[in-house]
């Protein structure tokens, strides 16, 4: 039977057109799942009168049939956005039913939908969710209208959508399908949550669009900003040049000096601001690449606190960026922070653009970067198959490919998940013997439970090879061990095999720790490296500068989760202000004499203390 026919017979009473599978220009489809008639019909009931207009609903009563149904969907222009279905009494094979439309599309989020009150399935419920098999689990409407129930069920949708894209483009790339430069704009749109469409400048209508713009011979990539009343296209542009176009940057008065300036854009930065604007602070935020940092690149954080059903990496640093923004922040975005030097008593923040931030305080929140495979040949074929972070933006063109992930962490972990949606085979790569003391528990679970998912354990990655046109074509693969190697053919690699603090901006100018972290508070002192200068003891967060702050990733013996970094950044403003006051009222003098003027600040020898002389001003 077709999923029109049913519909078209399933005859319910009482229902509008809409929820008989009438809708005129729906562009995606819902399906009902389950035997339960009562269940189906208050679904029905329900998604039909919220998301009939643009959504056709169709339930399927018999779930062994689903397969050709949402074939027959896909086959009349109607993609499925999610299934959702009972797990009742006569639906006990509802998560297995749920679980098994990933090999039908795997785009389509599949829900479970629990009976209020039925708490003994649950827990089943939570199993397959942490297991992978099924994406989201929402209670059935218990009332009409039912506010939760359609919050849950917006959400989702607002997921599926912007995982699909293919919608309203604000943004058109033109570039080379496999250009570094492509993959950076492809990734930067999307971590910024911009709807953008790639074009592959080797298709007909790519080449139909630059005629269409007069810039059949222009430099790759061209960005057409479609938002504006006027289209403009950018030839090539710098990511500077793209965030001047947007045209959200308000200049900065000269001479203008903020309370605080926060370097990074991450969740630490994110959240310092929020804190600061809200508490009446003028702030500026700085970030170079994408707002977000690497939390950003995450396609699900299921760990944050607050949000049980996880939440995007970029949804929840879009979130944090709009509401440090509402509270007053200024942001700086596409500019990177390149020195920190003090002079006329403020701070001075000089960035890739050669303007200078001036401020009272600084807060650095400039995370860590993926730490490089430093192959050459690898190296070079960044973005043409070899991939640091970046899985959000990719997975969609890994479909049908061989795909390798380096890498035992959770970053890892996350990223093999969202490919195999994808890809044909995900394979990851782990020098380790096991991923128990790198991985969470329940992603191990989720990977050990993937079809297309193998892990290789004392093995990395020593080589590889191009093609012709320049992309990935294979991999050598060494075990630690035996120092064997083997060549596989590989489409793509994405790498997540750890961080390096960024930090280097800084030169020799704060107290770091071997490995580049910033070192803060109470471990300054007992530091061979540090010297502090003022007459108080350091604030908890506070580096070897007085004023100058440090919170998430950067720092040292921070705990690298999105939760702490939010934290710590939050936590350094009631320290901004202690200290803002304490200078107010003439009590910050450094206790030595301040570097001359516009030098950068440094670490010279100052008096060393013990650990036990710590006793914090208030
Ligand atoms: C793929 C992936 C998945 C993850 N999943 C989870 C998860 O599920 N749960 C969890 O708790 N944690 C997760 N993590 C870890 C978590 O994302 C980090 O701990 C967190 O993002 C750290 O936040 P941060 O603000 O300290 O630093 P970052 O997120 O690293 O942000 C730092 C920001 O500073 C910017 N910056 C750097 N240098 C400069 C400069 N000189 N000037 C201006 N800007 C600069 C960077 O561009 C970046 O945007 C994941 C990490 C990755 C990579």
């Amino acid at each position: 039977m077709s999923a029109s026919a049913d519909v078209a017979a399933a005859g319910y009473e009482g229902l509008a057109a809409a929820e008989r599978g009438e809708t005129a220009g729906a562009g995606a489809a819902i399906v009902i799942v389950g035997r339960e008639a009562g269940a189906r019909q208050i679904l029905r009931r329900e998604l039909s009168k919220r998301y009939g207009a643009d959504y056709q609903i169709v339930a399927c009563d018999r779930p062994a049939e689903l397969a050709p149904w949402m074939r027959d969907l896909r086959a009349a222009g109607l993609p499925v956005a999610m299934v959702i279905g009972g797990i009742d009494a006569q639906d006990r094979d509802g998560i297995e039913v749920l679980a098994a439309v990933r090999a039908i599309d795997p785009r389509a989020l599949r829900v479970a939908a629990v009976g209020w009150g039925d708490w003994a399935s649950v827990r089943s419920v939570f199993d397959a969710v942490t297991v992978g098999k099924i994406d989201h689990w929402v209670i059935r409407p218990v009332q009409a209208p039912d506010e939760e129930f359609h919050r849950a069920i917006t959400e989702f949708l607002r997921e599926w959508g912007s995982q699909r894209g293919g919608g309203f483009e604000a943004v058109q790339v033109i570039g080379e399908r496999w250009s570094a430069r492509s993959q950076e704009l492809r990734d930067l749109f999307a971590r910024h949550q911009v709807p953008a469409g790639f074009y592959d400048a080797a298709s007909g209508r790519a080449r139909q669009m630059l005629r269409e713009l007069g810039l059949e011979s222009a430099e790759l990539p061209v960005v057409v900003l479609r938002f504006a009343a006027e289209r403009s296209a950018l030839v090539n542009p710098s990511n500077p040049e793209i965030a001047d176009a947007f045209g959200l940057m308000r200049p900065i008065p000269a001479g203008e000096v903020f309370d605080v300036v926060v370097a990074g854009a991450g969740p630490a930065g994110l959240a310092a601001a929020v804190y600061a604007s809200s508490e009446g602070l003028r702030t500026a935020v700085v970030e170079d690449e994408a707002v977000g940092g690497q939390a950003g690149t995450s396609s699900m954080i299921r760990n944050y606190p607050g949000f049980s059903q996880g939440i995007s990496g970029a949804t929840l640093a879009q979130e944090m960026r709009r509401q440090a923004w509402a509270f007053g922040t200024t942001f700086v975005y596409m500019r990177q922070a390149e020195s920190l030097s003090r002079h006329g008593g403020h701070y001075r923040l000089a960035l890739s653009d050669g303007s200078v931030l001036a401020a009272r305080t600084v807060i650095i929140a400039t995370g860590v970067a993926y730490r490089r495979l430093g192959i050459p040949v690898l190296e070079d074929l960044q973005g043409q198959g070899v991939f640091y972070g970046a899985a959000t933006s990719e997975a969609p063109a890994m479909r049908g490919r061989k795909v390798f992930v380096a890498g035992g962490g959770n970053s890892a972990g996350q990223a093999a998940l969202h490919l195999a949606k994808w890809a044909q085979n995900v394979t990851i790569l782990v020098r380790a013997p096991s991923l128990a003391a790198s991985m969470s528990d329940y992603l191990i679970r989720q990977i050990g439970a993937a079809p297309n998912i193998e892990v290789c354990y004392h093995v990395q990655v020593a080589g590889g090879t191009g093609t012709g046109g320049g992309h990935l074509q294979s991999l050598v693969l060494e075990d630690t061990a035996s120092g064997a190697r083997r060549t596989a053919p590989a489409d793509a690699l994405f790498v997540l095999i750890g961080a390096q603090p960024r930090t280097q901006w800084l030169g020799q100018g704060l107290a770091r720790d071997r490995r580049g972290f910033i070192i803060t508070g109470p471990d300054l002192p007992a530091s061979t490296h540090a010297r502090w200068p003022a007459a108080r003891p350091p604030l908890p967060l506070e580096t070897s500068l007085p004023g100058v702050f440090a919170a998430g990733d950067v720092r040292r013996g921070s705990v690298k989760r999105v939760a702490s970094a939010v934290g710590e950044g939050a936590a350094t403003i009631p320290l901004v202000h202690r200290y803002l006051a304490r200078a107010a009222a003439g009590r910050e003098t450094p206790h030595r004499p301040a570097p001359p003027p516009g030098i950068p600040v440094s670490t010279r020898p100052g008096p060393s203390r013990r650990p036990g002389d710590l006793a914090y001003a208030q």
